[in-house]
């Protein structure tokens, strides 16, 4: 166990302040530039000092539909030698996204998650502890179809279904960033996301977690790509077990490399479709308190044990 609570509470307090309705148009930002503290409060992060955490906080204003990642687009070269974007598709998943979420929080850093809209509603706990944890979210379609291939209208439902799980499973819009699976895109919904204002991530490595199953295997992939390019946005799948596995020493070899995380986050919020929450809010069903966290609403108070239960194998 590492000592992360300390942290954890110092830089959420200074996100907080810069929040959504801050409109200043300066596009990178350090992080002590995005923290107007109070007056009254003195300006400390007593966090563990040997954690990795959060270098740079960046803040882009996707109007148009920007892409980013150097696989796919190569316009917007935001990163300097060093610094690495952490990303994680697929979520949220039992196990293994909570697993992530602490190797995260236990070196002060923040990354990038792109869920699945069905998993987001199978499991909105677990994508409410990544927005609690201060992560940014964007979303990564519906049902993870291979959009290239779809008819236009069909992957304009796959995109607008993932972006309205993500709002209704959260109770608030989260980033309008959007990773197409597999990175296949067409020129069509590229147009259709500019037109959303939505902006696009590529990567700049994929680490190919999805189909090593060794956690030090995850780790050499992605340390040696980072070597060869010096920086980047860094793709991996909370999804994944191997990668849930790996991500405490990663982040230590990160570290150890000097290596610099950058937290990426969005001018405004997504806008979404008021159609597709409509028919996901109805899917989800449940009261008019959705929002709240489920440990809140529901208390244990009595677990009998295995046992008590099956007193007939006792
Ligand atoms: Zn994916």
């Amino acid at each position: 166990m590492r000592a992360a609570a300390v942290c954890a509470i110092a830089i959420s307090m200074s996100v907080a302040s810069a929040s959504w309705a801050q409109n200043a148009p300066v596009k990178a930002l350090t992080l002590a530039a995005t923290t107007p503290a109070p007056a009254a409060m003195p300006i400390a992060y007593p966090g563990n000092p040997d954690s990795l955490g959060v270098a740079r906080t960046v803040e882009i204003d996707t109007t148009g539909g920007p892409g980013f990642g150097f696989e796919h687009f190569k316009a917007y070269d935001f990163l300097r030698d060093g610094e690495v974007v952490l990303t994680f598709d697929d979520g949220p998943w039992p196990g293994n996204t909570p697993a992530v979420l602490k190797a995260l929080a236990a070196q002060c850093t923040k990354a990038l998650f792109f869920p699945i809209g069905k998993h987001a509603m199978w499991h909105p706990e677990i994508l409410k502890q990544v927005a609690a944890a201060g992560h940014t979210i964007g979303s990564h379609t519906w049902s993870h179809l291979d959009l290239s291939k779809l008819p236009l209208a069909q992957a304009e439902e796959e995109i607008e279904k993932g972006v309205s799980a993500v709002r209704v499973t959260l109770g608030q819009p989260e980033a309008p960033f959007f990773r197409f699976p597999d990175l296949r895109h067409s020129p069509e919904l590229l147009a259709y996301l500019g037109t959303r204002n939505i902006g696009i991530f590529s990567t700049d490595m994929d680490s190919f977690d999805f189909r090593i199953h060794k956690p030090e295997q995850v780790i050499a992939s992605i340390m040696t790509k980072l070597k060869k390019n010096g920086k980047g946005i860094v793709l991996m799948h909370d999804f994944q077990h191997a990668t849930s596995l790996a991500l405490p020493e990663l982040l230590v070899q990160l570290k150890a490399n000097g290596y610099r995380i950058v937290q990426v986050k969005a001018k405004e919020p997504v806008t979404t479709l008021a159609a597709y929450d409509q028919q996901l809010e109805k899917e989800l069903g449940g009261g008019t308190a959705n929002s709240r966290l489920i440990s809140s609403v529901v208390r244990t108070i009595n677990e009998p044990n295995f046992n008590d239960r099956f007193p007939a194998i006792r």
